[in-house]
């Protein structure tokens, strides 16, 4: 089978699909791998690398390929260049990508859509949003060191104690974990909330302390939270406001599966924080969990400087381009035997990550989506 890995096309976008690293391991399973010139450039990787490792340069990989991955979803001229019963694998946000699944699905391309393998145990090797989630939080913590102008550890000197820095942390799910862990880890006192039951043990086990809040806890399917009612939303911004009005650094990351993320903390509660206080929005791209908040940059609200995050992962292409080609590379191993692009869709984590197959739109949502814009 020939495996072409794309040059992401995409502003912004520095993480590269497959690592040279990995080449070997689709290699000795019986696999050509193909690599666009220049594909691990924003990676740091140099086209020497992916040759040394068994990979083959090729800028017509695309079209020569059985299997393409990538990072973001691939532009449409880049899907038209595929070759009818082709595969790809990559992030896919196939509820704002209609035109794109639609061609895909014209062209009888099977797109495999990473944000959609389900977290089930079998399926962890292969859950790109906890590996990068974990990249965007070490990512959150250390820029809310560095913005901030002080330590963030107790220091005790003959010139005297320095405090170390508090900081609180909103929404404790993989990324929000590893802010805690990191910060944590530089010194800072940390505080932590979660909507989730289940949140406050793993927010201790952390190392930090678990805020409690006199309000019911919302858990969903699947481990993850419930779209919350706007009368519980204010209430909590209201019982959170002092703990983010005491805090030097903020670092929310809240989301909702496929919804805007909910506003944790409106500019009267960032105006409210001290001089030099930090805050840093992960959400910012998906709405922001922080009022005024702006993706991709820094600005001033208040006393405050508020961080909004902006495709966090790419920020740190290398570890972010490793973890998500061991998620790919463990894909692929399901989607193949003996060399071949053999796909069962009835296995659990095809079924539930097939977007396209064969000219239809499998991916219930989105066909509902694609036939009310039809
Ligand atoms: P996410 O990125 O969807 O959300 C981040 C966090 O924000 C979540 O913990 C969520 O509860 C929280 N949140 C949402 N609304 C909030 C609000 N209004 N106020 C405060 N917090 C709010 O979540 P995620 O990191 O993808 O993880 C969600 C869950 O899935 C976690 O329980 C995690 O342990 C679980 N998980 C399971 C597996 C697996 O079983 N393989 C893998 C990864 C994650």
């Amino acid at each position: 089978m020939r495996i072409a890995v794309v040059r992401e096309t995409r502003e912004g976008e520095t993480r590269v699909a497959l690592v040279p690293d990995l080449v070997p391991a689709l290699v000795a399973a019986g696999h050509d791998v193909l690599v666009e010139p220049g594909a691990g450039r924003g990676a740091l990787h140099a086209d020497e690398e992916y040759a040394a490792a068994g990979a083959a340069l090729d800028e017509r990989a695309v079209e020569e390929a059985d299997l393409v991955l990538a990072v973001q979803p691939i532009d449409v001229a880049t899907a038209r260049r595929l070759r009818r019963g082709a595969a790809t694998v990559s992030f896919l946000a196939p509820g704002q990508e209609l035109a794109l699944v639609a061609d895909l699905r014209d062209i009888g391309v099977t797109a495999y859509a990473m944000e959609l393998v389900p977290r089930i145990s079998r399926a962890q090797s292969m859950d790109a949003l906890s590996s990068q989630s974990l990249v965007s939080g070490y990512r959150c913590a250390v820029v809310c060191a560095g913005l901030l102008r002080r330590f963030f550890p107790l220091n005790m000197t003959a010139a005297g104690t320095v405090p170390p820095a508090q900081v609180v942390v909103l929404g404790a799910g993989v990324a929000g974990l590893q802010a805690i862990a990191t910060a944590r880890r530089l010194g800072a006192v940390v505080k932590a909330y979660d909507v989730r039951a289940a949140a406050a043990e793993e927010i201790r086990s952390m190392g930090a302390q678990a805020i409690e809040l006199d309000l019911p806890t919302l858990d969903g399917a699947g481990g993850y939270a419930r779209e919350m009612s706007e009368e519980r939303s204010a209430l909590q911004r209201e019982l959170l406001a002092p703990y983010v009005a005491a805090a030097d650094g903020l670092i929310t990351t809240a989301a909702v599966p496929g919804r805007t993320a909910p506003v944790l903390v409106t500019a009267a509660m960032v105006e409210a924080m001290r001089p030099g206080s930090v805050v840093v929005d992960l959400a910012a791209d998906s709405g922001g969990n922080v009022e005024g908040s702006v993706p991709g940059e820094v600005v001033r609200l208040g006393r405050a400087q508020v961080w909004g995050g902006r495709n966090v992962p790419a920020q740190m292409p290398g570890p972010a381009s490793r973890l998500y080609a061991q998620n790919v590379v463990s894909l692929v191993q399901l989607l193949t035997a003996d060399g071949t692009l053999e796909p069962d869709l009835d296995d659990e984590v095809l079924d539930a990550c097939c977007v396209t197959h064969d000219g239809v739109v499998r991916h219930a949502p989105t066909r509902e989506l694609l036939e009310g814009v039809r």
